[in-house]
């Protein structure tokens, strides 16, 4: 006999977190379980040689009083508990392109990003107003995205929309074209693929407002189990579910596996569909549905380089940057030629002392292939392996080539770092559970959008899905979902109108 709960949640990520809270914060007896020893999934950050780093979430939009996010983290008390800092509010974001030293920049607030862009391309003012005002009612037309329900069929003829044709129409210059594109990084931009919505969603809550929390995602996950334990929930740690059991069509239990067993009267999955189907072993799915849930492509891996700087050595950036090697890149980043990698990066800087940066993360795709031959290995702090001749040397092969190309725009990068180390997408895969440790979960689809939406119901009635993979990724959009998932237990009006009203 295990322990039973009104809610037994899998996977502490930032979804399966939200959940447990709303849901305990109206009465549901909560357990959350979580494989690793670190709760947080993407929001987990952690120290190495000094340095403090982010897995996944480097900036947040949407935080100012008022805006959406503001509103459902102040429903769960968040703003109290966790410490963030805005960015420059002249640009959050800089666009970099080959040897110039042009930086374009995106300022927060439309006035301000408007303006910031039609210095750099005075002609094009208009067409930045009217790509600009597109975003903003776009966003309008996503009811969930500003906290009222609707219906879905409303944004249908939005969701086709390609995010690359429609950027390029709003403005001539190929240049201003790639620049309003340069940020795609966040959502894996795909020139064939990538919706113009998701583009949207995602740069409407920067422009509102970007902020980065001070020591680390991590704080979110904390204050959110702070939440759930409040509430009389669990959360518990090293307890991977590698079993949902099913009785005549409905879950019965979860089993651990160490053989631990949690019942409950509704599940909730934070894992990515196809892994969740896996779990249940069961024949409910039609074939159909599996087939189709199991094929969704996922977006592309990543390799991370993280460093420490000396003291006072390398200057503090209060921005993000993007660099491309040749403007016309920004839309074929992922499906990059293995022989010229890298060509792009992200860059994010934490702040040090008396305008000195004190750390960085450099962001490079990485297609999971190129490390596919550690497949059979698992290496994490829980469970720790050696993965074996030649992943180290690769590792460190791939970090030197990160340092050469840096080292063309800020020149003395490599010199200023005390220390450093890489996540390699196998890094990724064993910690979040995350299918080739893919970035950002299913890859979205302009031309076949409806095949990549997720709803939260399950053939199984009382197994829902939360997370990334459901609407939207990232803080933003696992947040809606975690509300698309709790409302179908709590009533999505009735959910809506206590955040609204917090
Ligand atoms: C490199 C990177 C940078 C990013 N940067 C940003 C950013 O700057 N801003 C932003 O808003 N978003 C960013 N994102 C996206 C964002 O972090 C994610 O979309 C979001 O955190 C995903 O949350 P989730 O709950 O859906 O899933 P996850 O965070 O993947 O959580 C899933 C959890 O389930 C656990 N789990 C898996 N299998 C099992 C099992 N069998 N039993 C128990 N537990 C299990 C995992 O360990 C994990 O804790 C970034 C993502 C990445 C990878």
């Amino acid at each position: 006999m295990g322990d039973s709960f009104d809610v037994v949640i899998i996977g502490s990520g930032l979804g399966g977190l939200l959940c447990g809270a709303i849901l305990g914060k109206n009465g549901y007896k909560i357990a959350v379980l979580e494989k690793n020893p670190l709760i947080g999934g993407c929001l987990q950050s952690y120290s190495r040689n000094g340095g403090l780093f982010d897995t996944g979430v480097h900036y947040i939009g949407g935080l100012e009083k008022g805006q959406t996010l503001y509103k459902i983290f102040s429903y769960l008390g968040l703003m109290e508990r966790i410490r963030i800092k805005r960015f420059d509010e002249e640009g959050f974001d800089v666009i970099k392109f080959g040897d110039s030293d042009t930086e374009y920049v995106y300022a927060q607030s439309y006035e301000k990003f408007i303006d910031t862009l039609a210095k750099e391309f005075p002609d094009e003012r208009e067409g930045i107003e009217n790509y600009c005002r597109s975003i903003k009612e776009l966003c309008d037309r996503f009811p969930l995205y500003n906290l009222r329900n609707g219906d879905f069929m409303d944004k249908m003829d939005l969701l086709d929309m390609n995010a690359r044709d429609t950027i390029n129409s709003f403005v001539k210059d190929p240049l201003l074209q790639n620049v309003l594109a340069g940020n795609n990084c966040l959502y894996a931009g795909s020139g064939e693929k990538s919706p113009f919505y998701i583009h949207a969603l995602i740069l409407n809550s920067y422009i509102e407002s970007a902020w980065r929390c001070e020591g680390g995602g991590s704080q979110i996950a904390t204050a959110l189990a702070d939440v759930i334990a409040e509430t009389g929930g669990k959360v518990i740690r090293k307890a991977e579910v590698n079993r949902i059991l099913v009785s005549e069509g409905i879950a019965t239990k979860v089993i651990t596996k160490d053989g631990r067993e949690f019942g409950g009267k509704q599940f909730i999955s934070d894992l990515h569909p196809a892994v969740t189907i896996a779990l249940t072993q069961s024949d409910v799915f039609r074939k159909a549905y599996v087939n189709r849930i199991t094929h969704l492509e996922n977006t592309v891996s990543v390799f991370i380089l993280n460093v420490v700087f000396k003291d006072s050595a390398f200057p503090f950036i209060n921005k993000n940057v993007y660099y491309y090697s040749k403007s016309e890149n920004v839309w074929n980043g992922t499906e990059y030629d293995e022989a010229k990698w890298p060509e792009n990066y992200a860059l994010f800087v934490t702040e040090g002392k008396d305008g000195f940066a004190h750390s960085a993360s450099v962001m490079c795709y990485m297609k999971y292939s190129e490390f596919e031959q550690w497949a059979d290995t698992k290496n994490t702090v829980f469970q720790p392996d050696d993965r074996g001749p030649g992943y180290n040397e690769l590792k460190e092969e791939k970090a030197s080539k990160i340092f050469a190309l840096i080292e063309k725009q800020y020149p003395g990068f490599r010199s200023a770092v005390e220390s450093y180390h890489t996540l390699s997408p196998l890094t990724y895969r064993d910690y979040t559970g995350t299918p080739h440790g893919s970035l950002y979960g299913i890859q979205r689809d302009c031309s076949e959008p409806l095949k990549t939406f997720v709803p939260a119901r399950t053939k199984i009635p009382n197994l829902l899905l939360t997370g990334q993979n459901l609407n939207l990724h990232g803080v933003m959009g696992v947040s809606v979902s975690s509300i698309i998932t709790c409302g179908e237990l709590l009533g999505i009006d009735s959910l809506l109108e206590k955040i609204r009203n917090t």
